[in-house]
């Protein structure tokens, strides 16, 4: 267009030059450190009305302790008068080679590669208080060979509705070990480390073993308050939001809020490498041995998160953090935490990616919708491989699924397993991990799979039902069915049944 040239280039450089001086104003500001967004609204009303824990831990690398102080205020919600409170102790299992779950011959070299090493917790006091009564010594015993089933017999009526206080204060022993529960090259792995209510189902609190194979803990949510010390310099990383301050000589002490939680879990360090980005309120947060490698995975994570909120339903926490950790098992997840074992990490490529796509999918398939993964574990580890394989698509589109889907699933049907297992089999049914992962995972996928199929594709739609319906709640798998059946109008617990009770001989 002809006109005026002179004008329109004078225009052209001001503007450039305003542009470079905002551009370089930009660069200069420093950018602010990304936050965890408030609690949504959803969890807000998740959490109205929950029992609280509020833990008090000191954390001593030096003498590998951590010296705890809790208080649990409980309601008895089991709908009739009780005696006893059952807690679970469980990181007393590593106290033995008898007891601990990574003591076993498959577990052993991977879990104790210097040797055996003992752990657990060791009582300094029990105190409790009933409604309307003062505060007085508990009396408690073990309920098995390894301590984990604490019962604590109460002094009277426990009434239904009533509160119960209990202050519990005991000293953890961190074992040098690569598992949950345990430390390994200056990464201090605390899941399933403090006490933790076990939940009354069908008459009866659960006092499942602490076993090998599968994640054996069925918990319910509550509104966790902690405050770690820890001496400076080293990176507490836990479930919910925290904020730091500085304590007498050159502690810091780490406060946590999590709201509407089945479970707390903590991975100290001290010389990993941090990547954080906040997306849609969520604050993410990495620590790994390895700034790449922390970048990575926080990739992976993000894109696992933005795929899941869209598929299912937004995330229901306000942080979400990952840790590398000596974990010989992939991954371990915990309410708002995750652990990933370093092998993994190293393994890097497609195979990492998987695994945090799978470990990313728990926080809508274990942390907010809750099973029962000792006795239904296909519920949340076969709901986790199918989001891995809704991740994959997302990400590399529909061909890259279906081939994702014959490598775990399809060539899992084929394999021959040895013992009459199904997906619908307890954990003390299987008799490694191998089968546990064939089974569970790939043959637990293989049943969504189907229904997906029989659907037209319809199951997210169905899971972002079932994740509207049961977040925050203890499901059991009629849930599931009867929730599948309301949803679609038709009753699929014959193709259910065909698949995770049936045996495959193949
Ligand atoms: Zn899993």
């Amino acid at each position: 267009m002809a006109g005026r040239p002179g004008r329109v280039w004078l225009a052209a450089g001001l503007a450039a030059v305003v542009c470079g001086a905002l551009a370089l104003a930009l660069f200069a500001r420093p950018s602010p450190a990304p936050v965890a967004g408030p609690p949504g609204e959803r969890l807000l009303a998740a959490s109205r009305g929950l029992d609280t824990v509020d833990i008090q831990a000191a954390f001593d690398p030096v003498g590998r302790t951590v010296d705890v102080d809790q208080t649990l205020t409980l309601q008895n919600r089991t709908g009739v008068t009780q005696r006893l409170a059952v807690l679970r102790t469980y990181a007393n299992a590593m106290r033995s080679e008898d007891d601990s779950p990574a003591a076993t011959d498959e577990l052993h070299d991977l879990c104790y590669p210097e040797g055996f090493s003992p752990g657990g917790l060791t009582f300094r006091s029990a105190r409790l208080q009933m409604a309307g009564g003062s505060e007085q010594g508990a009396t408690y015993a073990f309920g098995d060979d390894a301590h984990t089933v604490l019962r604590v017999t109460l002094p009277g009526d426990w009434l239904p509705g009533e509160t119960l206080i209990l202050r519990l204060r005991y000293t953890l022993a961190v074992p040098r070990a690569a598992y949950r529960f345990g430390e390994t090259d200056g990464i201090w792995a605390l899941g399933n480390a403090f006490a933790i209510p076990s939940p009354y189902v069908d008459g009866a609190y659960l006092d499942d073993a602490y076993g090998s194979i599968g994640d054996p803990f069925v918990s319910e949510c509550r509104n966790y308050t902690v405050a770690v010390t820890a001496p400076e310099g080293y990176a507490v990383a836990g479930t919910g939001v925290s904020t730091t301050e500085a304590a007498a000589e050159g502690a810091v002490i780490t406060r946590f809020a999590a709201p509407a939680v089945r479970d707390f879990a903590l991975c100290i360090s001290r010389e990993t490498r941090s990547a954080q980005t906040a997306q849609n309120g969520v604050l993410l947060t990495v620590y790994a041995r390895a700034a790449d490698d922390a970048r990575t995975l926080l990739r992976y994570a993000a894109q696992a998160l933005a795929c899941y909120d869209a598929r299912y339903g937004a995330y229901p926490y306000q942080t979400l953090t990952l840790c590398e950790a000596d974990f010989p098992l992939g991954g371990m997840e915990y309410p708002a935490l995750t652990l990933i074992g370093s092998a993994k990490i190293k393994a890097g490529g497609e195979t990492l990616e998987q695994l945090v796509a799978h470990e990313v999918a728990h926080q809508w398939w274990y942390a907010a919708v809750g099973s029962d993964p000792v006795r239904q574990a296909w519920q949340d580890e076969a709901l986790a491989q199918f989001s891995l394989l809704d991740y994959w698509e997302t990400r590399y589109g529909r061909d890259a699924r279906d081939s994702l889907q014959y490598a775990l699933v399809d060539t899992a049907m084929r394999l021959t397993i040895p013992q009459g297992v199904t997906p619908g089999s307890p954990l003390d049914y299987f008799g490694d991990l191998t089968e546990y992962g064939i089974v569970v995972y790939n043959r637990g996928a293989a049943a969504l799979c189907a229904l997906d199929l029989a659907m037209n594709g319809g199951l997210d739609g169905f899971l972002a039902s079932y994740y509207d319906t049961y977040a925050f709640a203890l499901t059991t798998r009629a849930d599931f069915e009867t929730l599948l059946a309301r949803y679609t109008g038709e009753d699929w617990s014959p193709l259910l049944s065909d698949y995770l009770d049936t045996y495959v001989d193949s």
